[in-house]
């Protein structure tokens, strides 16, 4: 778990890509500016992992040296719940982005669960309780149990991955732990997090279910977000206050708390936003710290 709340961005910074250097640069430019988390996007990823077993080394070797806390988007292409031969491939997918993730030692492998389909939400649920646990016994066929597998909570309706759905996941498969993508929540809930006790409340159901040390210590997605009756429509960036969910209740709740996230920008300004949600939590913990 983290030490402190830490901040990054979803994948590589503007800045960072002019500059043409490969991935495993990324953790310098990210302390440079002040920043100590990267989520690395393998978000296209198929059957086989997309990166050579070196550069994913580096990228841990580089990450540990510049103190970055390392994490891997998996494919966006995995359904658990789809039919079986999508499954099949699904599972395939999961784990070659858990074999990456394990040879940069990054501790968790975030992705979208599945989509409802025809069937029910409860059928769906059982479906990916099911791969998952698949999922996991591969991981220990192949001697993988630093890497957690992090279902998140997904922004649209047609997609599983309510917060509930996402925390009965995690109860039910080991070496797993959930992501709380705030704004997903949000926009699936038809703009559900707008005050301090909103994001409180969600916090309680999470330390109902998984405990006081997972709640203190999650791995958060954070944008400010615009959503249709189907759920997410679009990201925004920090300055785009008229669009939710509001940074400063989450912000307060950590340093009244003293909860460590890990908090990933998924802003359309990825990293420089990071940076902007890491000077609000940080002035609402000194400002405590003064009380
Ligand atoms: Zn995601």
């Amino acid at each position: 778990m983290a030490d402190r709340p830490r901040f990054g961005p979803a994948g590589g910074p503007s800045g960072f890509r002019v500059l043409k250097s490969p991935v495993f640069e990324v953790p310098r430019y990210l302390h440079d500016e002040g920043l100590d988390a990267f989520e690395y996007q393998a978000v296209r990823w198929g059957p086989k992992p997309q990166m050579k077993k070196d550069d994913a080394e580096k990228l841990g070797i580089n990450a540990k040296q510049h103190d970055v806390w390392l994490t891997v988007h998996g494919s966006y292409f995995v359904n658990l719940c789809g039919d079986e031969e999508t499954i099949m491939k699904s599972k395939e997918r999961l784990l070659a982005c858990v074999r990456a993730a394990d040879w940069m030692d990054a501790h968790v492998v975030v992705f979208h669960p599945g989509f409802y389909g025809k069937r029910s939400p409860q059928e769906s649920l059982e479906l990916c309780v099911k791969a998952m646990s698949e999922v996991v016994e591969s991981m220990r066929a192949l001697q993988i149990t630093k890497v957690h597998l992090g279902p998140e909570t997904t922004g649209k309706l047609s997609q599983l991955g309510s917060l509930d759905e996402i925390l009965t996941l995690c109860e039910s498969v080991e070496l797993t732990e959930p992501v709380i993508d705030w704004a997903h929540i949000h926009a699936r809930e038809g703009g559900k997090m707008k005050t301090l006790d909103d994001f409180r409340k969600a916090l309680d159901t999470i330390e109902k279910q998984l405990g006081t040390k997972a709640m203190k210590n999650l791995h958060c997605h954070y944008t400010l977000v615009e959503f249709t009756a189907k759920g997410e429509k679009r990201h925004h960036i920090m300055d785009e206050i008229e669009y939710g969910p509001p940074f400063e209740p989450l912000a307060s709740l950590i340093a009244e708390l003293g909860l460590t996230p890990v908090i990933i920008s998924e802003s359309p300004i990825l990293d420089v936003d990071a940076q902007k949600m890491r000077d609000i939590v940080l002035k609402k913990m000194e400002e405590k710290s003064k009380r």
